[in-house]
């Protein structure tokens, strides 16, 4: 009898270097096997020098997109068809979706942030205080800018690096962006609403401290960290002790990936099953 086994699965992937153990194969498996779906997902090893014929190659093989990560996503936009929104603001792709016969570049980081920000606080209007200012952090500062954040300073170690971002957040946004280069523990001013810990301080680490003041954390303020492992790091524990509601990185990784499944096959996931298997992916 004829399952849809039989059949080829339609295909996503995430073009990657060094992508060994990468967890999330495991969460997107999940979710398709969870809603029934005949599709996979795979790690595909792609040196820069093979970048273009990568995406060519995915692109005559029917994938319906595929992730990328780095050192892929900026140099991949000149191999795509086209970049949505936010994407073609910060210049970075980490998720392309086939529409039609055109590949379009994403970008879920940013996307996934406010998708696990929205149950605490709507954005819209607050003011926000956010460390770093490297990919991540980029990707969440223009999402945070196109929905509508009344102001956003950006504190940095490197002044070059900080100053950079705060310039795309004006030009492209006509955002109230300023930079706080950062020497010494940060002081939050006391009308921000919203704190993001969008440095790397943290990760496998869950002892290290990032240079805040934290008697300027006031309760009730919303305080993010995109590290995910651990997922409650030492900023977060600081935070939650002040009174703050505070967000672990887990919750942007699990919704970046709802995000991608969205674009690429159309149905909303289900989030308990992709945090579930991407807690066993990483051993949490
Ligand atoms: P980048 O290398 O692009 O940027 C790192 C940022 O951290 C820079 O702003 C850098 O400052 C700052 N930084 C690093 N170490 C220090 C330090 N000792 N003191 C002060 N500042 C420091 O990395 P990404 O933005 O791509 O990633 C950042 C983190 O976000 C990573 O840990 C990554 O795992 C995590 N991440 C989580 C996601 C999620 O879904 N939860 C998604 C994407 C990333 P400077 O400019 O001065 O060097």
């Amino acid at each position: 009898m004829a399952t849809t086994q039989n059949f080829l699965p339609e295909l996503v992937g995430s073009m990657s270097q060094g992508a060994a153990g990468n967890p999330t194969v495991a969460v997107m498996e999940a979710a398709f096997t969870h809603h029934g779906l005949h599709w996979r997902y795979v790690n595909m090893e792609v040196a820069p020098a093979d970048l273009g014929n990568a995406v060519r190659g995915a692109k005559a093989m029917g994938f319906r997109g595929f992730n990328c990560s780095l050192p892929h996503k900026v140099t991949v936009i000149p191999h795509l068809d086209g970049l949505g929104e936010s994407a073609g603001i910060m210049g970075a792709v980490n998720c392309v979706v086939r529409r039609d016969d055109r590949l379009i570049g994403e970008n879920t980081d940013g996307k996934g942030f406010l998708k696990s920000l929205a149950p605490v606080v709507d954005p819209r209007g607050k003011s926000v205080v956010l460390f770093g200012a490297g990919g991540a952090s980029r990707a969440i500062a223009v999402e945070l800018g196109l929905a509508g954040i009344k102001k956003i300073i950006i504190v940095n170690r490197s002044p070059a690096r900080g100053a950079e971002l705060v310039t795309l957040l004006r030009d492209k946004l006509q955002l109230d962006a300023e930079l706080a280069v950062w020497t010494g523990d940060y002081a939050v001013p006391a009308d921000i609403d919203i704190v993001i810990n969008g440095t790397s301080i943290g990760l496998y680490d869950g002892d290290a401290r990032l240079a805040v003041d934290t008697h300027t954390l006031r309760p009730g303020v919303a305080v993010a960290d995109v590290i995910f492992s651990p997922p409650l790091t030492r900023f977060l524990r600081d935070a939650r002790a002040r009174g703050c509601t505070v967000l672990d990185g887990l919750g942007m990784l699990v919704n970046q990936g709802i995000v991608a499944v969205q674009l690429w096959t159309g149905i909303t996931p289900d989030a308990d099953v992709m945090c579930h298997a991407l807690e066993n992916a990483l051993g949490l």
